[in-house]
């Protein structure tokens, strides 16, 4: 890699002084990875406190045509805060001021490095809540949120960071400050730019603050788990669940593979005969939340219904999800290196991508574990091999290609929340008609005419 410039060297020192810039390859290397567990080291990592510094450190970018990598907190799954072609890192964890709250307008207004579970903590003081709730919450930022589009669990029915966010402060890759949307949940003046940079993977615009959309906290909760014979009953039951008015808000699934590796790692009590379940949470007023599980409950039953069981208390509602929460450390523990995508498809459509996948491990001897966030029809589908094995390796990767025609088949979705990085960057052609994918690469142009923002993520040819 061409190291950077002198002359840029001596710039970023002006901007961000020598506290707030990295130049030694042993401090750079932690902002050179992901949890895609990829890594190559930027050349510098510099740490933005203002709108101002990020338009300087643009400007300086273009000026000497280099990289410019945008890092929340570097928690997605796709590479895509790696810096594959070296350059400048831009940290944004100091630039974490919450701005200000109006319940009355339910908004809050915050810095894009201000951590999701610090906007719930503030939001929770006044009875509100911001939607997106990645498992993450905890370490991701609103704006690597936003640059993602994350979602979580009560996506099914409050929606992903798209559907919650009102406004937001960014600079272009040209450098150009925009203020996006207002500040109201109407609002038709001009172009959707916000909606535009959400989910563009830092590739169009750096955002630096966002008005966010806040709903007022449900007042009551129910969990409920449904036990079946087999994925298909759970499928068909889920078709069942989102086809009438009360939407849970959440709606989990499990195949048969996923409950007997929990299981296996963990007891939780799921009954003989299960050989897939659904995990189902309705909220609501005091009032109404007894009809809602009502209808929830009478949609959940049906053919292949094997147990469907409420929790009465929070610590019933804990051990009820206690199998979906031991999935992941059991998964890690039997394929640390497995391959795990997050398609989505039309709710309808989940038997036909259950029976798909099914077929599809037995053709190419992979063993295929699902589950995921039914409810949006998007599905964790992991793939799991052993690296070791060469024969397998090849197998993985002519099955991934089969999973993804099957997806596309069903009028899928290849990624439901995770992104593209540099993971999917070459299956996106898969999905997005030529003509489109050019019209998107002719806003990239506009918007990063030299292309220093996180180039080779996203878009294939970008
Ligand atoms: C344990 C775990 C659980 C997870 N669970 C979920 C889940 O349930 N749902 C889900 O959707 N995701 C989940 N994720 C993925 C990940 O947490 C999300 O994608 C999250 O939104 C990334 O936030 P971040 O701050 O870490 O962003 P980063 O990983 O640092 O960045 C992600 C992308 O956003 C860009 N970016 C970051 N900040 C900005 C900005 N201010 N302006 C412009 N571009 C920017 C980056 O360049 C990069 O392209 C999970 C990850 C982990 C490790």
């Amino acid at each position: 890699m061409t190291p950077l410039a002198p002359a840029l060297l001596r710039r970023l020192g002006e901007i961000f002084g020598d506290q707030r810039l990295l130049t030694d390859p042993a401090d750079c290397l932690s902002y050179g990875y992901d949890n895609s567990k990829r890594t190559v080291p930027p050349q510098a990592v510099v740490f933005a406190q203002t709108h101002e510094e990020v338009q300087a450190l643009v400007a300086a970018c273009n000026e000497f045509r280099t990289v410019l990598v945008t890092r929340g907190r570097g928690t997605n799954t796709t590479g895509a805060t790696v810096p594959i072609h070296g350059g400048v890192v831009l940290s944004l964890e100091r630039m974490n001021r919450i701005l200000r709250i109006s319940p009355g307008d339910r908004l809050i207004e915050c810095e894009a490095g201000t951590l999701n579970g610090e906007v719930q903590a503030e939001a929770a003081k006044h009875g509100l809540f911001w939607a997106p709730d990645p498992t993450s919450a905890g370490y991701s930022t609103v704006g690597g949120n936003l640059a993602c589009c994350a979602g979580g669990p009560r996506a099914v029915k409050y929606g992903t960071a798209r559907d919650n966010v009102l406004g937001l402060r960014a600079v272009t890759g040209a450098g150009v400050s925009l203020k996006t949307g207002c500040t109201t949940t109407k609002g038709v003046v001009g172009y959707d730019l916000t909606r535009l940079l959400v989910g563009s993977e830092g590739t169009l615009a750096v955002i630096t603050q966002a008005t966010l959309k806040l709903l007022p906290q449900p007042q009551a909760r129910r969990m409920l788990r449904a036990c079946y014979a087999d994925v298909s009953a759970a499928a068909a039951a889920v078709s069942r669940i989102m086809g009438q008015p009360e939407t849970p808000c959440a709606l989990e699934l499990m195949d048969g593979e996923a409950v007997r590796l929990a299981e296996e790692y963990q007891r939780t009590g799921v009954p003989a005969g299960t050989d897939a379940l659904l995990l189902i949470e309705v909220d609501g007023s005091p009032e109404s939340l007894e009809a809602a599980v009502a209808a929830v409950s009478t949609a959940a039953s049906g053919p292949g219904l094997v147990e469907l069981k409420a929790a009465a208390t929070e610590a019933e509602a804990e051990a009820l999800w206690a199998c979906r929460k031991v999935l992941s450390p059991s998964l890690r523990k039997i394929a640390p290196k497995k391959v795990n995508e997050d398609v989505a498809v039309p709710v309808t459509r989940i038997p036909e991508l259950i029976d798909g996948l099914r077929d599809l491990s037995r053709r190419h001897a992979i063993r295929i574990v699902n589950f995921g966030h039914a409810g949006n029809g998007n599905i964790h589908v992991n793939l799991l091999a052993d690296p070791e094995d060469p024969a397998q390796m090849r197998a993985i990767t002519a099955c991934l290609h089969d999973v993804f025609r099957l997806v596309l088949s069903l009028e899928g979705t290849l990624s439901g929340e995770h992104g593209v990085g540099i993971e999917k960057r070459d299956y996106v052609g898969w999905e997005i008609a030529a003509d489109t994918l050019e019209t998107m690469r002719a806003l990239k142009r506009t918007l990063d005419p030299l292309g220093i923002l996180n180039p080779g993520k996203c878009l294939p040819g970008i």
